[in-house]
């Protein structure tokens, strides 16, 4: 039964492992992949059955798989609880990493930031849909700034677009470094859910104690974690979506873009999962004026 059970949760993964990679993508997305190949359903039941009814397989091979699919499916929360800490295992090893992302280990920790004598740059963890549109203004603005990226590909296609991009997993040791995060004027951390982000601004931090932080969360007990940690500026995906909607049903009703803008920042700083910026907090009372109902202006 042991073995059955290993060959579901090992042999598949591992097999799955091995095919993601050879097709260059990064381990991250192999881990994921293999986790969730790491168990087998009803399909396994089809053919085991089919089996039996053609005299190909004895019935305890239906038990065995039968067993081994309850047993897989059960396990299966573990195995994707293991992804973090297998991640966080390979990069500790940086030879290793290398040789999994098939890139050298100059390309890992790549320091042309720090070369170019970046000062005051801003820097951009994670260059996604988020990261993106943040920079593509910066760079039309003609501001200095670094993107820290993890997956190769993406890397790489920022790299042909010109772009001052790092390598690398933000929260690994020497990649911030090699952003220039000394120097650096702000820290933006742009990537999703259930990433290293904590551990992103205390590193930033200890590097560069001065430096401004701006992050995108998802939830709003991690909100309050950052608050706490006296991050700058901290907002949450789905609340500006809405925002964003909100600001256009009011002009739409006919308030003024001035006034419109009032209620969606006052919206974004209050209740529940309410971002938080501390500077604008502080210099901009004029914000909570707008609640007497006076008709649209
Ligand atoms: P998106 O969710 O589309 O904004 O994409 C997020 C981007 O962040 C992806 O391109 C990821 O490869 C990147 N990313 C996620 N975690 C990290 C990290 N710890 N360090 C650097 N880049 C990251």
């Amino acid at each position: 039964m042991l073995a059955v059970l290993f060959l579901i949760v090992f042999g598949k993964s591992i097999a799955a492992f091995a095919i993601v990679m050879l097709r260059g993508f990064p381990v991250r997305t192999a881990l994921t992949v293999s986790a969730s190949l790491a168990q087998i359903g009803e399909f396994s039941f089809i053919l085991v059955a089919l089996g039996v009814s053609l005299g190909m397989l004895p019935p305890e091979g239906r038990d065995l798989v039968l067993a081994g699919a309850i047993l897989s499916i059960t396990l299966n929360p573990l195995v994707f609880a293991a992804i973090e800490p297998i991640m966080g295992w390979i990069k500790a090893r940086p030879a290793l990493a290398a040789r999994l992302e098939r890139a050298s280990a100059d390309e890992l920790v790549n320091a042309g930031a720090v070369e170019a004598g970046l000062k005051d740059h801003a820097i951009i963890v994670g260059y996604g849909r988020v990261g993106e549109v943040i920079g593509e203004q910066l760079k039309a603005q003609g501001l200095d700034f670094v993107v820290i990226e993890e997956d190769r590909r993406r890397l790489e296609e920022l790299r042909r677009q010109g772009l001052n991009a790092i390598y690398g997993d933000a929260a690994a040791v020497g990649v911030l470094d090699a952003a220039g995060v000394a120097n650096a004027k702000i820290l933006i951390v742009a990537i999703p859910p259930g990433m290293l982000k904590r551990r992103i601004i205390e590193l930033a931090r200890e590097a560069n104690p001065a430096i401004q932080t701006a992050v995108r969360t998802h939830r709003a007990s991690e909100l309050a974690y950052l608050k706490s940690q006296g991050v700058g500026f901290a907002i949450m995906g789905t609340r500006e979506v809405a925002l964003g909607l909100l600001g256009f049903a009011l002009t739409s009703m006919g308030y003024s873009d001035k006034r419109a803008q009032a209620v969606v920042q006052e919206a974004r700083l209050s209740g529940d999962g309410a971002a938080f910026d501390r500077e604008l907090l502080e210099a901009t009372p004029e914000l909570r004026e707008h609640k007497e109902p006076d008709g649209p202006t």
